[in-house]
């Protein structure tokens, strides 16, 4: 364990960091008030998604949702429809699942204590202690990949940020180091930090608030700090899908238990799809047969251009390929509408690239 700040050094960093971020924060719609709520759904879309592309869906899905009532009166498709393109899904699902849950056991008050709020779904330990100590100014440390990476340099700890004891002695220090008198400021404060200042890669130490506290800048380990986690191989996915489409310009959604499913179209309304190996054209017109049952029907597939699609550790290949019908099948779990007008379903971005590929073929033909 490393030997935290004496008392003095102390109250002399944390006086100097809160001072930095009250001068500095940027205005965040979140910050605006203390509203649990809000923080809420802040630290949720936040997770693995950047600010920038938070800020448009927040406002939105706060215009539609005002309070914990009104999102957990609504049903889950009405949540998912607006999350549409955030991607990872499930913290929706959770979302919603939670707000109802607020609604019926805490009488609408994002409950105000660690067990309680950690016994919500899609609530951890950090974004329990985020909301805690920003809404209710419970002293509790959170701890992200942000204040990790300042907090190991700050104390010159070596290894990766989730190298083996390393993410539990990181939490000691946050514990340590909380400004107790304003725990809701003290951890956006070494968030913001991490995100402006002492970034991943070359930190702007000339600027940091409390360059005469580090460690590692004192060491110049600043650049080995933390040291690089070896990311797994991206595996490599060829999806193709078909977008059918009748004379009226309706096309089909379907439910699809496929095994891309859960990762690619998040459970929502998707095209009819599959993973393919070396020939797509074939295999997807196989696989469409088979489960949409067009068996006696003569099918011609038109290639769309492919796009890439990126999803953890997974290249995906998106290969859109359009089908004239006369009639659409009518599978169980199926959706007819027409292309533009699929905003009104919830679907993943993927869904939306496929269907931008149809689009954009329109847009040149006609
Ligand atoms: S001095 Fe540099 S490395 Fe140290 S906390 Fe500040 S920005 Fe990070």
């Amino acid at each position: 364990m490393k030997t935290p700040f004496k008392p003095r050094e102390l109250a002399k960093f944390q006086r100097t960091l809160l001072a930095w971020y009250r001068r500095n924060r940027h205005a965040l719609p979140w910050r605006a008030s203390r509203d649990a709520y809000r923080i809420w759904v802040a630290e949720i879309m936040l997770q693995q998604t950047r600010i920038a592309a938070v800020l448009p869906y927040y406002e939105r899905f706060l215009e539609n949702f005002p309070d914990v009532h009104s999102l957990a009166r609504v049903p889950q498709s009405e949540v998912l429809r607006l999350w549409s393109g955030l991607g990872y899904y499930s913290r929706a699902r959770n979302l919603h699942a939670a707000a109802r849950e607020i609604v019926s056991r805490h009488g609408g008050d994002f409950p105000g204590t660690i067990s309680h709020a950690l016994s919500l779904p899609g609530i951890g330990r950090y974004t329990a202690a985020a909301i805690l100590s920003m809404a209710y100014d419970v002293p509790l440390a959170a701890l992200d990949g942000n204040v990790a990476r300042v907090l190991a340099r700050l104390f010159a700890i070596r290894g990766h940020l989730r190298g083996p004891g390393h993410w539990r002695a990181l939490t000691c220090l946050a514990e340590q180091h909380l400004a107790r008198s304003a725990p809701g400021d003290w951890n956006q404060a070494l968030m913001e930090l991490g995100e402006t200042v002492c970034t991943p890669r070359n930190p702007r130490c000339a600027e940091c608030p409390v360059a005469g506290h580090c460690r590692a800048r004192a060491r110049n380990l600043t650049g080995t700090i933390p040291a690089p986690r070896r990311k797994p191989r991206a595996v490599r996915v060829r999806i193709a899908a078909a977008i059918l489409r009748d004379p009226r310009g309706r096309t089909l959604l379907v439910r699809d238990p496929g095994a891309h499913d859960r990762v690619l179209f998040s459970r929502m309304w998707q095209f009819p799809a599959i993973e393919v190996s070396r020939q797509p054209r074939v295999e997807l017109e196989n696989h469409i047969r088979a489960t949409l049952a067009l068996d006696g029907s003569s099918l011609s597939l038109e290639a769309l251009p492919a796009a890439r699609h990126g999803v953890t550790f997974r290249n995906v290949t998106l290969l859109p390929f359009l089908v004239e019908l006369p009639r659409l099948p009518k599978p169980r779990r199926s959706r007819a509408l027409p292309l533009e007008a699929l905003h009104r379903l919830p679907v993943s971005s993927a869904t939306r690239k496929l269907a931008a590929a149809a689009a954009m073929r329109d847009a040149i033909v006609h």
